[in-house]
């Protein structure tokens, strides 16, 4: 599991966000976390998953195909 803590201003405290079933096929990239305690707080977690690695990062993603 990707379990992350961030402050949710719905619970008004810190709570531990966890990636929700990805719909648009970024699979373990995806970039949203989704508060665990309100479960709808949802934040686009991009900057927790890959900053130290920007550069790194730079892959093209032209094929954009879903396993079928
Ligand atoms: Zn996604
Ligand atoms: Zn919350």
């Amino acid at each position: 599991m990707s379990d992350r803590e961030f402050h949710c201003d719905n619970c008004e405290g810190v709570q531990p966000f966890e990636a929700p079933p990805c719909v648009d096929g970024h699979g373990a990239d995806c970039p949203e976390l989704v508060c665990t305690g309100c479960g709808s707080a949802v934040l686009i977690a991009t900057f927790a998953f890959h900053a130290p690695q920007l550069a790194a990062r730079r892959r093209p993603r032209s094929t954009h195909r879903r396993a079928a």
